[in-house]
């Protein structure tokens, strides 16, 4: 396979543990032929000076490869010395050329570390004894040379099929494009020596739906063909790269404007239709570039492939089919994002750090607090509070809202059983559920273990979903809804007017209250067509014989106008903003308890 324009310097296929592993044994071995020789030359009458000399020359190099002090290279390259040096001096030794069979051996053996060094370690080493012995004064005999020729083409041939194993280890076998680990290496290796460079991570867009429509088939020869596309879009000395699925990198050495050309080429090459067979297919790609300059963090391969990674997610969601450059806040704020989603299952975990606060929702025109939502509020140890719109939507993608929503249920219930405003007896609460909670088989179990445990009757729950969770899976949602509604649980419609749902769809969902985004109320009295979609929402609800809540009451001038509007309930900060359950007189074991 065609390694590239690349050239490309391997250590060693080996992982590292492997490579212990095997030196281990190889450097014991060889220590093991230095004995042996030594007690050959011992035994055939050699002399003990000439035994002794001979475990000096071949036992060194074998005990120097022990320690771990020297470079893995350099151990390498002494044990295969020490062995092909104790199965050349055998034949001078011995004296029978049939001892040279041994010298195989050796070559066999170390040919274990899959490594190139072995092949001129070996050929010095054989080539020395042979101008020392073999041309000595005895003259050259030519049947001298064969196994000097038997070396070189073992070597030869050894240095052949370590060559394919490397370069088929880093080889897309798909594409014949470089892999996800050359990438690493070469990345590593151009930072090291500090020169500039630039990667590129593309990822193909709506791949995966052609593949599904079109079959695997008809995905692999549209894959190769893009390969070959990238390809011709590079320089020599650029990487292209298959990382994997539709994923592609090209690593651009030098100046970033290389880098921008490159990725100029490429979109201009995918535009142009994809013939295969017979039909043409429009390719695009998402585009994401990670530089290494100016940027003191990014000192390692794999920081550069996350932070191109990064910026392909942006390109992805700013619409696709384009390239975006990873700036410094770009990398930082999606680590920052992980490191907030792994603290909050440390808060979960600790439990101090979360509280629930109660906003009061009350009548119109009255003003009289008829019920309360619940809001989840975090206390992080160093950053301080979290606003629930930096770790919800978080918690949703990571699935921690499971047991976030969990917590705030149970939590808002035994508040609510206790009272919420200091009046006695059991207060009406609402409680956001997020669309995974709902999505959940054990949802509906946990709210009736909520309810139980706190002694809150089911009529006095409210749960919140939005709009936007109800039109992911209709059916289901309904049917759980429907399972809810039979416990008493009341059901309302939250953030209303902001999804996707018509107003007459409103009719066929099993829900009971409808809160009208705080968006609408915002212009209400300014823009008609906020007021109109206000009025027309409340007047939907009448005839439905729902409950309509508006949210984000701030002015009395908007609450006015929801009363004259005929809303029953509002709820906003003119009212009250949330805050924690005020402490209460009774002792909160007793409501815990059951
Ligand atoms: P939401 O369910 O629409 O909650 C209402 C949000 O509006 C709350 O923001 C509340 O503090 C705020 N708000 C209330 N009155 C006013 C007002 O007069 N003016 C303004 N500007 N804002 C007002 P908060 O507490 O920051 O919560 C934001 C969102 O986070 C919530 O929107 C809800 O979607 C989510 N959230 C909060 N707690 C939970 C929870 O326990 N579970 C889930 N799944 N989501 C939650
Ligand atoms: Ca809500
Ligand atoms: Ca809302």
């Amino acid at each position: 396979m065609d390694p590239g324009p690349q050239r490309w310097y391997a250590r060693t296929t080996l992982p590292v543990a492997e490579w212990v592993v095997r030196h281990r044994w190889i450097a014991r071995l060889a220590v093991a032929q230095a004995v042996g020789v030594a007690m050959l030359a011992g035994s055939l009458g050699l002399g003990r000076p000439v035994a002794a000399q001979v475990l000096l020359v071949i036992g060194v190099p074998a005990l120097l490869s022990l320690p771990a002090a020297l470079p893995p290279r350099v151990r390498t390259m002494l044990a295969t010395g020490s062995l092909a040096l104790g199965a050349s001096v055998l034949v001078p030794l011995t004296g029978q050329g049939e001892t040279f069979a041994w010298l195989l051996l050796a070559l066999t053996v170390s040919a274990l570390y899959q490594d190139w060094v072995i092949v001129p370690t070996v050929l010095v080493v054989t080539g020395a004894h042979f101008t020392l012995i073999e041309l000595g004064p005895s003259g050259l005999d030519p049947f001298d040379l064969v196994p000097l020729l038997a070396t070189v083409l073992a070597g030869a041939v050894h240095h052949r099929s370590w060559r394919l194993a490397e370069v088929e280890a880093r080889t897309d076998p798909l594409t014949g494009l470089a892999n996800r680990r050359r990438l690493r290496e070469a990345a590593d290796r151009l930072l090291r020596r500090g020169g500039p460079a630039s990667l590129l991570f593309l990822d193909l867009d709506g791949f995966k739906a052609v593949n599904d429509s079109r079959g695997h088939a008809f995905g692999d020869a549209l894959l190769v063909e893009v390969a070959a596309r990238l390809r011709a879009c590079v320089r020599d000395g650029d990487l292209v790269v298959r990382l994997g699925g539709d994923e592609f990198a090209v690593l651009v050495p030098g100046d970033p404007v290389h880098a921008e050309d490159v990725a100029r080429r490429v979109r201009v090459d995918m535009a142009v239709p994809v013939q295969l067979t017979g039909r043409a297919v429009r390719v695009t790609a998402s585009i994401g570039v990670a530089r290494t300059s100016g940027t003191a963090g990014r000192r390692s391969g794999a920081d550069l492939l996350r932070d191109a990674d990064v910026a392909m997610y942006q390109a992805k969601a700013a619409g696709r089919n384009r390239v975006v450059v990873c700036d410094e806040g770009m990398a930082e704020a999606v680590l920052d994002r992980a490191a907030l989603a792994e603290d909050l299952l440390a808060a979960l975990a600790a439990g101090d750090q979360l509280a629930v606060h109660h906003q009061p929702v009350v009548t119109l025109p009255a003003g009289v607090t008829a019920g309360y939502e619940a809001l989840v509020r975090w206390q992080h140890p160093v950053r301080g509070p979290v606003p629930p719109l930096d770790f919800v939507p978080l918690a949703e993608e990571t699935g921690a809202v499971l047991a976030l929503g969990r917590w705030v249920l149970r939590q808002a219930t035994r508040d609510a059983a206790a009272g919420l405003g200091g009046e006695v007896g059991p207060s009406k609460v609402a409680v956001n559920v997020s669309s995974r909670q709902l999505a959940d088989d054990g949802f509906v179990d946990d709210v009736c273990e909520a309810l139980r445990d706190s002694g809150l009757p089911a009529d006095r729950l409210v749960l919140e979903v939005t709009e936007t969770s109800l039109v992911e899976d209709l059916d289901s949602v309904c049917e759980r809804l429907q399972e809810l509604r039979a416990l008493g649980v009341r059901i309302a419609i939250d953030d209303f007017g902001t999804g996707w749902s018509s107003l007459s769809y409103l009719r066929r969902l099993p829900v009971d209250i409808v809160k009208i985004d705080r968006s609408f109320i915002t212009d209400l009295g300014r823009t008609p067509a906020a007021t109109a979609l206000v009025a027309t929402i409340v007047e939907l609800a009448r005839g439905l014989s729902l409950d309509v809540v508006a949210e984000g009451v701030e002015r009395t001038d908007q609450r006015d106008e929801l009363a004259r509007l005929g809303c029953a309930f509002a709820q906003g900060w003119l009212f009250g903003r949330p805050v924690p359950r005020e402490p209460v007189r009774r002792a909160p074991a007793s409501l815990t308890s059951g």
